[in-house]
C-alpha cells in the first residue's frame, strides 16, 4: 500500500489534503493523460514521487527521462502518436528543454500536451530564480498560473483543453510556495484514456525553415484565437469592491499574500486574479485599469504582468497609475513576504509604516545550521582523500570545478572544493576550458545522475580537445538529492521497471579515456592512492567513486533490523580534532576536549575508524570499546 493511493483512488467529489504538487499527479490522471516524463528538479519533484508510485496501478507510463530535453522530446513523441502526454521539471530545467520546446512551438503537437516548470523564486534549492513567464512570451505559447493546490489540479485540466484546441503545448507554471502548499482539494473524476486520431500531413512536424516560416505566422494566430476564447474568462478572476479607488492585478503566490495583507489591513479593494499570463487577458486587464485610477501589480520576481499593464496603458491612453516593481516599490528579486506586501500597501495608502511587520523577532539565539553531506555519505571520504592527495603532491592554486548534486555541498567546510559550480553537468565543460586556459590543476565533480544527463558531452570534449583534467564522478547509485529517484546507472530502469543498468565505466572508456580507476570512497587509502595516480596522469584521468547513498544502506538495514555504531573510547581519545577538523561527520561533535559521536546519527559507515581520520584508533564499534 503506497502512501500516495488515496491520489489514485478518490471518488470525485471525495476531500483530499494535498499538497499542490499531489494535486498535480491527481489532475494528470482527471484529465486523462497516457504518458508523463521528467528529470527530477525540487520543487517539482513530488509530482514524479507520486506518479512513480502509482504509475502501475493508474495505467499510465511514466518516465524519469535522462534529461529534460529528452523527457520533453519524450512527450512530444507520444503526443504526435495520439496519446496526450504531461511533462514536467523544475524551472532551470526548461533550460535544457527549451531547444526541442521552441521547435514544438511551431510544429504543434498532436493530441494535448502541456509543459509544468516549477519556478524556484527565492532559490530555495537552485542556483538562480530566472521567471518562466518569459519563455512563454519566448516561445509564444500560452502560460497558465495557479494559486493554490485545487487551482493546481483545475487549471492543469484547463491547460489540457486549451493544447487540444490549439494544437499548441501549454506551459503551466508553479513556484516553491504553491508546489508546496498543502490543503484541501475537492476532486473530480479520471477520465478514461483513449489514443487520438491524428492526421498529419506530410512534413507537419519536420521543423525545416521552409515549415517553420509559415508555422511562426499560424502560431501567432493561434495565441490571438486564445484571447478571444473564453478561457480567459476562466482562469481570470474579479474579487472585492468594483468601486475602490485603487485595484490590485496579482497571481500565483503574490496573489494569495496580496489577500492576506488587505484582509489583515481591512481593506476592501477590488482584486484582479490573472491565472493566465500568455496571451496576456488584454481587454479584461484595461478595462479594470479604466475603473480605477491606481492600480498595484503584485508578483514575484519580474515585472512581467506590470510590463504589460504599462504597455496596455500607453496603447489604451489610460490614465493609471501604476505602482510595482519597475518604479522601485516592490523588490525585482526574491519571493515577496507578508510584511513587505503589508508595508508596502500601508506606503501606497498613507497607513503609517509597521516596523514590526517586516522583521520577525525570534526570542533566542539560533546556532547556524550550513547544509552537510549526511553521516556516512560516500562523498565525504571522497572529498577528504582528493584534498588530502592535492596537499600530499604540493598542487598550488587547484580549482575545483563542481556540479549540481548532493556533492555541491563539498564547497562547505571543511572541505570547500568547489572553485566553480554553473548548471548540470557543467563541470567538465568547465575543467575543461581551465585547463585550455591556464595551467592550474583542474579537479571536476560530477554525480552518476548528472553524468548521464549532461556531463557526457564535456567528457567527449575534453578528451577531443586533449585536456589535463581529473573527472571524479561520484556515483552513489541514484538521484539523491531530489529524493533519490533512479537514474539510468541503477538497475531499476526510468520507467520503473527492472532493466540492464548502463555501466559508467564502459561510457567513460568509450571516450577514449586512458586512465581510470574505481574506487570505493570508504576506503580511503584505496582512493587516496587512486587520486593521486590519476593527478600525475598528463591527460584526461577519471576516477569513479562508487558507493550507494548512505540513506539507501540506511532504509535496507532499518528494514533488516542491522543497527551498527560507532562511538569513541576516552580512554584513547587524545583530543587532536583530526576528526572533527578534517573529515567532519555531523554524528561527530566536541565535548569538553574530546569528541563523541552521538549514536542517533551515526550510520555505521565505519570510514572514521581509519587511521587517516583518526590515528589514535580511538574509533570503535559500539561494544566493542575497552576490548582492544
Ligand atoms: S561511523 Fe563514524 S563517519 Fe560513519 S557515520 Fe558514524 S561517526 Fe560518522
Ligand atoms: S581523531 Fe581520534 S583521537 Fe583525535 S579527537 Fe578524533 S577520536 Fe579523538
Amino acid at each position: 500500500m503506497s502512501p500516495y493511493d488515496s491520489i489514485l483512488t478518490a471518488k470525485s467529489g471525495d476531500r483530499l489534503f494535498l499538497l499542490g504538487n499531489e494535486a498535480i499527479a491527481r489532475g494528470v490522471l482527471e484529465a486523462g493523460v497516457h504518458i508523463a516524463t521528467t528529470y527530477p528538479g525540487t520543487p517539482s519533484s513530488e509530482v514524479g514521487d507520486v506518479l512513480f508510485e502509482i504509475a502501475g496501478k493508474a495505467g499510465l507510463k511514466f518516465e524519469f527521462s535522462v534529461n529534460e530535453k529528452v523527457a520533453v522530446e519524450s512527450a512530444f513523441a507520444a503526443s504526435m502518436s495520439g496519446l496526450m502526454s504531461f511533462v514536467f521539471m523544475k524551472h532551470v530545467g526548461m533550460n535544457v528543454a527549451a531547444d526541442a520546446i521552441m521547435s514544438i512551438a511551431y510544429t504543434g503537437t498532436g493530441a494535448p500536451m502541456v509543459i509544468m516548470t516549477a519556478d524556484d523564486p527565492s532559490m530555495f534549492s537552485s542556483q538562480n530564480e530566472q521567471d518562466n513567464r518569459i519563455y512563454a512570451q519566448l516561445a509564444h505559447l500560452p502560460l497558465i498560473e495557479p494559486s493554490n493546490p485545487q487551482e493546481a489540479k483545475d487549471f492543469l485540466k484547463i491547460a489540457f483543453h486549451i493544447s487540444r484546441d490549439e494544437g499548441l503545448p501549454v506551459i503551466f507554471r508553479t513556484t516553491t510556495r504553491t508546489s508546496h502548499m498543502r490543503s484541501s482539494v475537492v476532486v473530480g473524476e479520471i477520465q478514461e484514456r483513449h489514443r487520438e486520431e491524428i492526421s498529419a500531413s506530410p512534413g507537419r512536424y519536420v521543423a525545416l525553415p521552409s515549415n517553420s516560416y509559415r508555422y511562426k505566422e499560424t502560431l501567432i494566430s493561434k495565441m490571438e484565437e486564445i484571447s478571444g476564447t473564453n478561457y480567459q474568462d476562466l482562469l481570470v478572476t474579479r474579487m472585492g469592491n468594483p468601486e475602490s479607488l485603487h485595484g490590485v492585478i496579482a497571481s500565483g503566490e503574490a496573489f494569495n499574500i496580496m489577500m492576506d495583507s488587505l484582509k489583515k489591513l481591512g481593506l476592501d479593494i477590488e482584486v484582479l486574479k490573472l491565472g493566465i499570463i500568455n496571451p496576456f487577458p488584454e481587454k479584461i486587464v484595461a478595462e479594470f485599469m479604466q475603473k480605477h485610477p491606481s492600480v498595484i501589480v503584485a508578483e514575484e520576481v519580474d515585472p512581467v504582468i506590470e510590463t504589460a499593464c504599462r504597455s496596455l496603458a500607453q496603447k489604451y491612453g489610460l490614465s493609471v497609475n501604476i505602482t510595482g516593481k519597475l518604479d522601485g516599490v516592490f523588490p525585482m528579486s526574491h519571493e515577496l513576504s507578508p510584511g513587505a506586501v503589508e508595508n508596502i500597501l500601508r506606503e501606497i495608502l498613507a497607513l503609517g509604516r509597521n516596523e514590526r511587520a517586516s522583521t520577525y523577532q525570534i526570542s533566542m539565539e539560533v546556532p547556524a545550521r550550513p547544509p552537510v553531506l549526511c553521516p556516512g555519505c560516500p562523498h565525504r571520504g571522497t572529498y577528504f582523500a582528493v584534498k588530502r592527495a592535492v596537499k600530499m603532491l604540493r598542487i598550488s592554486d587547484p580549482v575545483y570545478s563542481s556540479d549540481i548534486g548532493c556533492y555541491s555541498l563539498g564547497d562547505y567546510d571543511p572541505f570547500n572544493e568547489a572553485t566553480v559550480m554553473l548548471s548540470m553537468g557543467s563541470s567538465i565543460g568547465v575543467a575543461s576550458g581551465i585547463s585550455a586556459a591556464s595551467d592550474r590543476r583542474v579537479i571536476a565533480f560530477i554525480g552518476d545522475s548528472t553524468f548521464f544527463h549532461g556531463g557526457i558531452p564535456g567528457l567527449i570534449n575534453a578528451v577531443h580537445n586533449k585536456s589535463r583534467l581529473l573527472l571524479v564522478v561520484m556515483d552513489n547509485d541514484t538521484t539523491a538529492m531530489t529524493g533519490r529517484q533512479p537514474n539510468p546507472g541503477t538497475p531499476v530502469s526510468l520507467a520503473g521497471q527492472y532493466t540492464r543498468e548502463v555501466s559508467i565505466e564502459e561510457v567513460v572508456k568509450s571516450t577514449g579515456v586512458d586512465f581510470m580507476k574505481t574506487v570505493d570512497p570508504y576506503d580511503l587509502k584505496q582512493t587516496l592512492t587512486a587520486v593521486m595516480d590519476a593527478l600525475r596522469h598528463d591527460g584526461v584521468s577519471v576516477i569513479i567513486a562508487k558507493r550507494e547513498c548512505a540513506i539507501l544502506r540506511d532504509n535496507r538495514n532499518k528494514k533488516l533490523g542491522v543497527e551498527v555504531k560507532y562511538t569513541v573510547n576516552p580512554e584513547k581519545c587524545t583530543g587532536c580534532m583530526n576528526c572533527v577538523t578534517n573529515f567532519a561527520c555531523p554524528a561527530m561533535s566536541i565535548s569538553g576536549n574530546r569528541v563523541v559521536i552521538d549514536p542517533n546519527l551515526c550510520d555505521g559507515c565505519s570510514v572514521c575508524t581509519q587511521p587517516y581520520v583518526c590515528p589514535f584508533q580511538a574509533i570503535e564499534m559500539e561494544g566493542d570499546a575497552g576490548a582492544a
